[in-house]
Order: C-alpha cells, then sequence, then structure tokens
C-alpha cells in the first residue's frame, strides 16, 4: 500500500482555488456589461441567483413544505428585483377567516369564520391567498398583468403552488380552473396572467416528489361569455351586477360531482370568484375552492 504522495494534491489546490476566481470573474464582467434592472424599481443592482436554486427549475421538496412565503419569495424573485424590493412581501398570516381566508390583521390566536360569512353564505367553500394586496405584491403584480413582464409568472407560480401544498393537501380537489379572461381582453394581453399562473403544477407535483394529488389542470371549461365593463372603483354590489351571468361552464359533465379549485391573481371583494363559483355550482361541481396570489384588506 504505497499512500499517494504529497505533492500530488497541490495542482488540485490550486485548481480549486483557481477555477472559482475565475468564475467570480467572469460574473462580474458579465454583470458590469449587462447590468440587471429591477422590474419594480428600476434600479440597476447585482444578481445573485445561484444557477442550482429554487429560482430556476423544480425547487426541492423541503422549499415548499417548510420555506416561509417571505424568504420563498426573496428567493424567487432575486432574478427580477433588487434586494431592497425582494424583501417586502405581505404574506397572508393566521389568524384568517377560515372561510374567505381574509386576515386579521394584529389578530392573535387560532382561525374563525368572519362576520361577513356568517351574515351571508358563500359559494366558496374555501378561499386562500398568499400575499396581501398591498406595496411590493401590488407592483409585481401590475408589472406582471399590466407591462407583460411574464418573466414574472414562473417564480410567482411556484409561489403559488407552495399555497396550494399547505392548503390543500389532506383536503383533494380533481380541477383547477383560471378565471378566464374574455376573448377580447385575452387577445389584447396576449397571455391569462391566472393560467400562466398554474401552467407548470403537474410539472412541479412530479418533479418535488410531493404525493401526486390526482387533479388535472384545465383552462378551457370555465368560460368568461359576456364582455364586462372594468371593476375598478365599483362597490361589492356594482361589481355583482356587472358580473351577472359573465361566466359558463363549456362543458358540464367534466366538472359534474367533481371539488373545484379556481385561480386568480387577486381577490379584492370576493365577486368575480364567487360568480365563477355559481357558475360552477350551477353546472354541477360538488365544491369549489379559490386561491390567489394576493387578496385585499
Ligand atoms: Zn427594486
Ligand atoms: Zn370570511
Amino acid at each position: 500500500m504505497n499512500p499517494s504522495p504529497p505533492v500530488a494534491t497541490r495542482p488540485l489546490e490550486a485548481n480549486s482555488f483557481i477555477f472559482p476566481f475565475f468564475v467570480r470573474m467572469i460574473q462580474s464582467l458579465r454583470e458590469m456589461l449587462y447590468p440587471v434592472t429591477c422590474l419594480t424599481c428600476g434600479c440597476f443592482y447585482t444578481r445573485k441567483t445561484d444557477p442550482g436554486s429554487a429560482a430556476s427549475g423544480a425547487p426541492p421538496t423541503e422549499f415548499f413544505l417548510s420555506e416561509s412565503y417571505e424568504k420563498a419569495f426573496q428567493i424567487l424573485l432575486a432574478s427580477h428585483l433588487c434586494p431592497d424590493c425582494a424583501s417586502g412581501f405581505p404574506p397572508v398570516r393566521t389568524p384568517l377567516c377560515r372561510s374567505c381566508g381574509i386576515m386579521f390583521r394584529g389578530g392573535k390566536g387560532g382561525d374563525y369564520v368572519c362576520r361577513e360569512c356568517i351574515r351571508s353564505s358563500r359559494r366558496l367553500h374555501k378561499a386562500r391567498a398568499v400575499g396581501v394586496y398591498e406595496d411590493r405584491l401590488v407592483e409585481v403584480i401590475h408589472r406582471f398583468k399590466y407591462d407583460g413582464k411574464i418573466q414574472l409568472a414562473r417564480p410567482l407560480e411556484i409561489l403559488m403552488f407552495m399555497a396550494f401544498i399547505r392548503h390543500w393537501a389532506g383536503d383533494p380537489v380533481h380541477l383547477i380552473l383560471p378565471v378566464p379572461l374574455h376573448g377580447e381582453r385575452l387577445r389584447k394581453r396576449g397571455f391569462n396572467q391566472s393560467y400562466l399562473l398554474i401552467k407548470g403544477w403537474r410539472m412541479l407535483t412530479t418533479k418535488s416528489h410531493l404525493p401526486d394529488f390526482d387533479y388535472q389542470v384545465e383552462k378551457e371549461i370555465l368560460q368568461r361569455s359576456v364582455k364586462t365593463k372594468s371593476q375598478t372603483g365599483l362597490n361589492r354590489e356594482q361589481r355583482r351586477i356587472n358580473l351577472k351571468g359573465a361566466f359558463t361552464v363549456k362543458d358540464p359533465a367534466k366538472i359534474f360531482g367533481k371539488r373545484v379549485l379556481i385561480v386568480d391573481d387577486v381577490n379584492t371583494t370576493g365577486t368575480t370568484l364567487d360568480e365563477c363559483a355559481q357558475a360552477l355550482l350551477g353546472a354541477g361541481a360538488d365544491r369549489v375552492d379559490a386561491l390567489t396570489l394576493a387578496k385585499a384588506l
């Protein structure tokens, strides 16, 4: 048994020092030539995304189960937002309403059903959101939805998937549908932001080795057949009138007896989701839940 001569390790040691040095030098050069602009505040910043991190591809299972939404947002959005903008995510925290998912700001203790949900029976069985519709999250959603920054879709989709795993593990749904846009608006915008938030969930479910939920993502079943005016500035009752009969179910046989989850970017007053739920329940769905990226308080 001849032990390896000590001298043989020297070139390796030198390589292990020189190689990272060159990688770092090339990175610095690239950052100088191609500075990254923050999508929300517009500043230049140094991107520090590890190519093997959660932001690129399917994150490891532990990421979905144990990471906080704030930290996950910071990691996932690091390629698109400066460190300052990436650190301002406002998560929905418990205690929240068990039915409509509204967060009781400053509240303590466990979840309970809010007064509004007790007073008026909701069509949605359970609604949940990842964040509160304020601060950075409003800006990010606006860049994504109105400025067409669809590079934000992937990190936001992963964040939504985290919430799906947390709120629907052990409470399975059969079908996941995006809130549809009217054909004319879809052509104008070029994409349905709600569909982009769930498009890759099947792949994420498979790749992350989580218990394989038996669900399908379907983008055509629920349709918006009436072109309604913008909901901005309308109160809950005006929104309800504006949206009356706007949604139809294309193929009722596909949803009959099924538990359905509808997905949207923002839940403002709950009217849109409620109207979708009415159309789905009217067509025979067993139960309708909702998940949104943001919930207005
Ligand atoms: Zn910024
Ligand atoms: Zn409620």
